[in-house]
C-alpha cells in the first residue's frame, strides 16, 4: 500500500472542491484532489454550462421564429438537437480543458477514482491511502425522486434531458424549482408543448412571490401550462408515452417525464459517518466555518445544507483554502449569495424575500419598478420588473428582479445587498442609458423619494 501526504486532500473536483484546490495552491498548499468522474464536477459537465447553452439555443430559436415584430424577415425552420448538441458539448468540452490546465498549473496532484474517508486525516482511493493535514468532502448531489417514481426508459432526470437527440412533441415537468423551469422553457422554445407539475403554490416557490406570479404570467403567454398546488400521484410508461396522473384527478399524457424535484446530497458509502462526520438527512452538518464534527475535515458544496449553486461551491471552496491557511476569512452570508434561473424570462434575486424580511425587520418598504418604463427592456420588447425591499429607513435587504437578461444585473444588485448600501446610496451613483441597469437606478431613485421616470 503506498501512502502520499499533502497538506490538504479533497474529495471530489466539482465547484467546491476545485475552487478549494486552486485557492490553497496558490497559498502555498500541497493539495491531492480524487475525483473519480471528470474535473469540473456537475456544474460543468452536468448543470451550470450545458443547461445555459441549451438556454442561450432556445432564446436562438425565439429570435428567428420573432424576427417579424422587428421588422426582420426570418422564420425558424427547425431545430437540429445534433446541432444543438455539438455547440454545447463543444463549450463543455473547452471549459474542461482550460480547468485542466488551470490544474495542472497549479500544481495540484490529481487522482482518478472514486475515494473513501478512513480517518480525520486519511481517503483512501482503490487502496491507496492519502494523508492529509486537513480534509476537504465535496462529493455533491445527485437528482432525487421521489418514494416509488422510479426513473428510467421515459422518465428522465436532467442528466439525460441534457442529451436528448430530439425535440419531445409533448413533456410533462415535475418540479416548478428552477430546474424544471429552466427545461421547461428550453424545450417550448424549440416547440414542445409543456407542462409543469408543482406541489406548492406558485412556480420558483423559493423566490419572491411578486417574481413567481410575474414568471406564471409570462409562461401563460408563451403557452407554458403548469398545474401549481398539486401533487403528482404517479407515472405509467409504455413504449410509445408517458401518462401522468395527478392526485386531482387529472391525467397528462406526454413523450417524456423530467423528474426535476430536487437534488440529494452525495455522501452515503464514503465512509463519512464511520469517520465521526455528522449527517443530517444526508447532508453534512457543519458550522458556519464549514467545519464538520471532525478535526481538520471540512465540507462545502451541494452536500452543506442551503443554496445548491456552483458559485456558493467556489466561495465556500475559497473559504476553507484561506481558514486552512491562517486568513481568518469572512463567514458567508448565505442571503448574500445571488440566486438566478435562466429561463426566459430570467428571474433573478438577492437577500431576503419580502415576507422573510418582515420576519426580521418587522417593517420594511417596498418599491416595484415596471420594465415598462425602461428603454432598453423596450428595445428588447422584454416586460418585467425590479422590486426592492428595505428594512425601515434601513439597508435594501432584498432585490428581485425579472425579465429577459435580468441575470446580468444581479452582479450590481448582490454589491447593493453586500456591501448594505441605502437607497440613498445607491440614487446618486449613474447608470449608463440605455440599460437594464436603469431600472435597478430607478427603483432605488424612488425608493430614495426622488423618482424620474415613474407613473402615477
Ligand atoms: C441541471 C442543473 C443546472 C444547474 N444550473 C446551475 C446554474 O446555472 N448556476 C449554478 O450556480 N448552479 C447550477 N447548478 C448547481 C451546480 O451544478 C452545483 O451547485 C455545483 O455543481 C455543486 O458543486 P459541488 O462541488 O458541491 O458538487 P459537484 O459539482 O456535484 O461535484 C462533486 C464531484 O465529486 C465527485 N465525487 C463524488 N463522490 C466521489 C468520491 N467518492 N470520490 C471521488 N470523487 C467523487 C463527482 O464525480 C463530482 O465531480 C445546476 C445543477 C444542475 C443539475
Amino acid at each position: 500500500m503506498t501512502d502520499t501526504s499533502a497538506d490538504l486532500v479533497i474529495l471530489g473536483g466539482g465547484s467546491g472542491g476545485y475552487a478549494c484546490a486552486f485557492r490553497a495552491a496558490e497559498l502555498g498548499l500541497s493539495v491531492v484532489l480524487i475525483e473519480k468522474d471528470k474535473l469540473g464536477g456537475t456544474c460543468l459537465h452536468r448543470g451550470c454550462i450545458p443547461t445555459k447553452a441549451l438556454l442561450h439555443a432556445a432564446e436562438v430559436a425565439d429570435s428567428a421564429r420573432e424576427g417579424d415584430q422587428f421588422g426582420v424577415k426570418s422564420s425558424l425552420e427547425g431545430i437540429d438537437m445534433a446541432g444543438v448538441n455539438s455547440y454545447k458539448d463543444g463549450i463543455v468540452g473547452n471549459l474542461y480543458k482550460g480547468l485542466q490546465g488551470l490544474a495542472k498549473a497549479h500544481k495540484v496532484t490529481m487522482v482518478e477514482g472514486s475515494g473513501s474517508l478512513v480517518d480525520a486525516n486519511t481517503v483512501e482511493v482503490d487502496g491507496t491511502r492519502y494523508t492529509g493535514k486537513n480534509v476537504l468532502l465535496a462529493t455533491g448531489s445527485y437528482s432525487k425522486s421521489l418514494p416509488g417514481l422510479e426513473l428510467g426508459g421515459r422518465v428522465i432526470t436532467s442528466e439525460q434531458a441534457l442529451n436528448l437527440d430530439h425535440v419531445p412533441d409533448k413533456v410533462v415537468v415535475l418540479g416548478g424549482g428552477v430546474i424544471g423551469v429552466e427545461f421547461a422553457s428550453v424545450w417550448r422554445s424549440f416547440g414542445a408543448e409543456v407542462t409543469i407539475v408543482e406541489a406548492l403554490p406558485h412556480l420558483v416557490p423559493n423566490e419572491d412571490e411578486f417574481a413567481s406570479k410575474r414568471l406564471e404570467r409570462s409562461f401563460r403567454k408563451r403557452g407554458i401550462t403548469f398545474k401549481t398546488g398539486v401533487k403528482f400521484t404517479g407515472v405509467e410508461q409504455s413504449e410509445s408515452g408517458v401518462s401522468v396522473s395527478l392526485e386531482n384527478g387529472e391525467q397528462h399524457d406526454a413523450d417524456l417525464l423530467l423528474v426535476a424535484v430536487g437534488r440529494g446530497p452525495n455522501t452515503a458509502g464514503y465512509g463519512y459517518e464511520e469517520a465521526g462526520v455528522q449527517l443530517d438527512r444526508g447532508f453534512v452538518r457543519t458550522d458556519e466555518r464549514l467545519r464538520t464534527g471532525v478535526p481538520g475535515v471540512y465540507a462545502v458544496g451541494d452536500i452543506v445544507p442551503g443554496l445548491q449553486l456552483a458559485h456558493r461551491g467556489f466561495q465556500q471552496g475559497i473559504f476553507v483554502a484561506e481558514e486552512i491557511a491562517g486568513l481568518n476569512p469572512q463567514v458567508i452570508d448565505e442571503s448574500g449569495i445571488p440566486r438566478v434561473t435562466y429561463s426566459h424570462p430570467e428571474v433573478a434575486s438577492v437577500g431576503l424575500t419580502e415576507s422573510a424580511a418582515k420576519e426580521q425587520y418587522g417593517s420594511v418598504q417596498t418599491f416595484t419598478y415596471d420594465l415598462a418604463g425602461n428603454g432598453k427592456s423596450q428595445i428588447l420588447k422584454t416586460s418585467g420588473a425590479v422590486k426592492l425591499v428595505r428594512a425601515e429607513d434601513g439597508p435594501v435587504v432584498g432585490l428581485h428582479l425579472i425579465g429577459d437578461r435580468v441575470g446580468e444585473l444581479i452582479g450590481e444588485a448582490q454589491l447593493i445587498y453586500n456591501w448594505e448600501a441605502l437607497p440613498e446610496d445607491v440614487a446618486p451613483l449613474v447608470h449608463a442609458h440605455p440599460t437594464q441597469t436603469e431600472a435597478l437606478g430607478e427603483a432605488h431613485l424612488a425608493l430614495a423619494g426622488k423618482p424620474l421616470h415613474v407613473h402615477g
